[in-house]
């Protein structure tokens, strides 16, 4: 028997391109484009080749190196930097990103610096606090720092745009959009300014999207979980016609044995520095997988079999395996969330397997 590499995570691209085409005609109905955002699959090359293919032109990922990926395969897509570039990559940032998102006028000035020493116009998205706590131009400070950017010969304002969900949990409302709007419509009037992306959000806006009759001036969101693993971010629903399985992590049995459901001997902490307790349920049927804290959030994982996660060490997984069976080189596979999905994407441990599970004929773009 020939066993292949574990832990991997096993990614359906048919699933993935589904997904894609649905959300991409879904928002599109409305008017609104979407900028694909690869940092869920840590800038994979042949996912994003996919989102492509599936009509998405323009890919967004916080961190430079995953554009930096994208750009050395070839992908054929507008590239934009979706966290605010450190000083010290403003220079990368201009060779690598078409666009990055702003809200600190030092960096927009390192920006405009090294554009101009490369012979550009790097363009810019601002981004506007609209109460989730995270990055942003406080909304009152908005008119004064644009009028300080339009100083700034090497950058270009190309969009304004506002993060929702992420640290505040602030959901992006109708009245959030709204405001937004307002904001873009009163930008673009004083400053005589034409924006391109007027963008209000990521994959939390699709309830907003669903119920609002009326997008205003938004025409544009970035959605990076709803594409990968079906569900909207507010409350985790599913997206009615979407995958929610597109990625499976696979994991091997590497011990198997009857043991006890309590630690025997003297106890302290564990090692994750905890004092672990736990339930007398007598003799159990464990596992112990080769994955562990060290590839993956754990939390983020849910077994498609019937049985449970008992805790992990760094490269331990362990498991109640109730009445399954778990032999040893057995492979055993897990649903992701979001979190989960990042870390094993990232991980250098975790090996990678694309596969198409259909014959599917893709649209192609343009
Ligand atoms: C990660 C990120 C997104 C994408 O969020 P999803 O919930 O995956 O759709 C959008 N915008 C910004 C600024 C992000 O950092």
């Amino acid at each position: 028997m020939i066993y292949s590499s574990t832990p991997r995570i096993e990614i359906d691209l048919s699933k993935v391109a589904h997904n894609a085409e649905k959300i991409v005609r879904l928002y599109g109905s409305k008017g609104i484009h979407i900028m694909g955002v690869t940092k869920g699959v840590a800038g994979s090359a042949e996912v994003a080749d996919i989102l492509v293919k599936s009509g998405i032109t323009t890919l967004a990922d916080t961190k430079l190196k995953n554009l930096t990926t994208l750009k050395k395969a070839g992908v054929k897509a507008e590239l934009v930097l979706l966290r605010t570039p450190s000083l010290g990559d403003a220079e990368e940032t201009v060779e690598i990103a078409d666009i990055s998102m702003n809200t600190e006028l030092t960096v927009i000035e390192a920006l405009s610096q090294q554009a101009l020493q490369q012979g550009t116009i790097h363009r810019i998205i601002l981004m506007m606090e609209m109460g989730d706590l995270r990055e942003g131009i406080m909304p009152e400070d908005l008119e004064k720092f644009i009028e300080k950017v339009l100083l700034l010969k090497g950058v270009k304002i190309t969009g304004l745009g506002a993060n929702f969900a992420c640290f505040g949990g602030v959901k992006p409302s109708s009245r959030k959009m709204e405001e937004l709007s307002a904001a873009a419509e009163k930008v673009e009037a004083m400053f005589s300014l034409q924006l391109t992306y007027i963008t209000g959000g990521n994959s939390g806006n699709y309830h907003w999207f669903k119920e609002t009759k009326n997008t205003g001036r938004i025409n544009n969101l970035r959605i990076g979980e709803s594409i990968y693993l079906g569900c909207e971010t507010l409350d985790r629903e599913e997206i009615p016609g979407l995958y929610t399985d597109a990625f499976t992590l696979v994991a091997e049995v590497i011990e198997s044995k009857v043991k006890p459901s309590l630690p025997f001997g003297e106890t302290a902490q564990n090692a994750a520095g905890e004092y672990p307790s736990f339930a007398d349920q007598g003799m159990m049927k464990r596992a112990i997988l080769a994955v562990g804290s060290q590839d993956v959030v754990v939390s983020g994982l849910n077994p498609r079999a019937d049985i449970e996660i008992l805790g992990s060490s760094s490269d331990h997984l362990i498991i109640n395996a109730k009445d399954t069976d778990l032999p040893v080189g057995k492979e055993v596979a897990f649903h992701v969330n979001y979190s989960a999905l990042l870390s094993l994407m990232a991980s250098a441990y975790v090996s990678k397997k694309y596969y198409f599970s259909n014959f599917i004929q893709l649209p192609q773009p343009g």
